[in-house]
């Protein structure tokens, strides 16, 4: 019987790990199918405090992996596969159940990218789906972002702080997006929505990086090449909660919801960073989030007890 399951390494489960750590709680954590989470798909971080020079994506996760298992952190590779609440809370891990009076689900989502073939290889080379991250990499040069919701409206207007040209290609003639999110992207002179098409392939230069898209005109067929620099893919995020959503409330995209902070609506469970989070979805944020997970099994397993 494990007293904590932390559910995913990324900056939210790697936190709760050292917090429960160091409560000596002696919490086990789940490592999935993409150890470390989103951060790892990422270079240079710039914006995580504490690091005047950046740091990167990799190296932090490393770090606080480091610090986690310092503190008596236990790890297991294993992808969770059903959960049954109850006392104790069950998970099914590669085949086999395990017993837990508590749970932190730290699974994260997963950026959807466009589904061209090899496109993964490109992730981090002039291919990526944060803006925050990423964007000011690419100053003074073309790029484009793929989508029309408001993720794409908003990337869209943050890289014009950077970007020389922001092409905006949409698969229909009207955004998504909330109007006052649309009407400000559209009014920016920087932004060029390129309407009722797709991004059907990459073009790469001689170091492998980007170098431009095909973009597909989905009324006449005709195609075209369009020479960017990055391409930031905004088509959506899917929260990792599959094994979760029999049991836990989630909301209409399939995030958990926190109902008071990191609480979910079973007793014991908890949920922290992108797996309940749409909103802010940054490493600050998540690892935020927790520590509040980790602070609040420790006070509910003290009542447990
Ligand atoms: P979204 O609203 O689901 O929009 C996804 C966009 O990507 C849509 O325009 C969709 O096109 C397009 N798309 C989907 N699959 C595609 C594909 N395979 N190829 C090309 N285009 C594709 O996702 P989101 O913008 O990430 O927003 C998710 C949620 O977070 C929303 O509820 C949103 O309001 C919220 N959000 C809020 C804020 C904010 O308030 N600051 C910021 C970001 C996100 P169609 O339009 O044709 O379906």
């Amino acid at each position: 019987m494990e007293k904590v399951i932390i559910v995913g390494t990324g900056c939210a489960g790697l936190t709760a790990a050292i917090y429960t750590a160091r409560a000596s709680l002696s919490p086990l954590v789940l490592e999935g199918r993409m150890p470390g989470g989103q951060l790892t798909t990422t270079t240079a971080v710039e914006n995580f405090p504490g690091f005047p020079d950046g740091v990167d994506g990799p190296e932090l996760i490393q770090r606080m992996h480091q610090q986690a298992e310092k503190f008596g952190a236990r790890w297991k590779y294993g992808v969770v596969e059903d959960f049954e609440a109850g006392t104790p809370h069950r998970l099914k891990v590669d085949g086999l159940w395990m017993e837990t009076q508590s749970i932190i689900i730290a699974s994260g989502a997963s950026p959807r990218y466009i589904g061209i073939e090899g496109e993964e290889v490109l992730i981090g080379h002039g291919l990526t789906s944060c803006a925050t991250c990423d964007g000011a990499f690419y100053r003074n040069v073309p790029v484009c972002v793929v989508g029309g919701g408001d993720s794409a409206c908003e990337e869209a207007t943050f890289l014009t702080r950077f970007a020389s040209e922001v092409y905006l290609i949409h698969r229909r003639d009207s955004l998504r997006a909330s109007k006052i999110m649309a009407d400000r992207a559209l009014a920016n002179p920087k932004i060029k929505p390129i309407w009722n098409s797709t991004v059907t392939g990459y073009l790469t230069d001689e170091a492998g990086e980007v170098s431009g898209v095909h973009v597909k005109n989905l009324l006449d067929g005709t195609m075209s090449e369009l020479a960017i620099k990055c391409v930031f893919v905004a088509i959506g995020h899917d929260p990792n909660t599959g094994p979760f959503r029999r049991s836990l409330t989630t909301d209409s995209n399939g995030y958990l919801v926190q109902v008071g902070g990191t609480r979910t609506n079973i007793p014991g469970v908890f949920a922290a960073g992108d797996v309940a989070d749409h909103i802010y979805r940054q490493a600050i944020t998540a690892a935020g989030q927790g520590c509040a997970a980790a602070i609040e099994a420790e006070r509910w397993l003290a009542d447990f007890e």
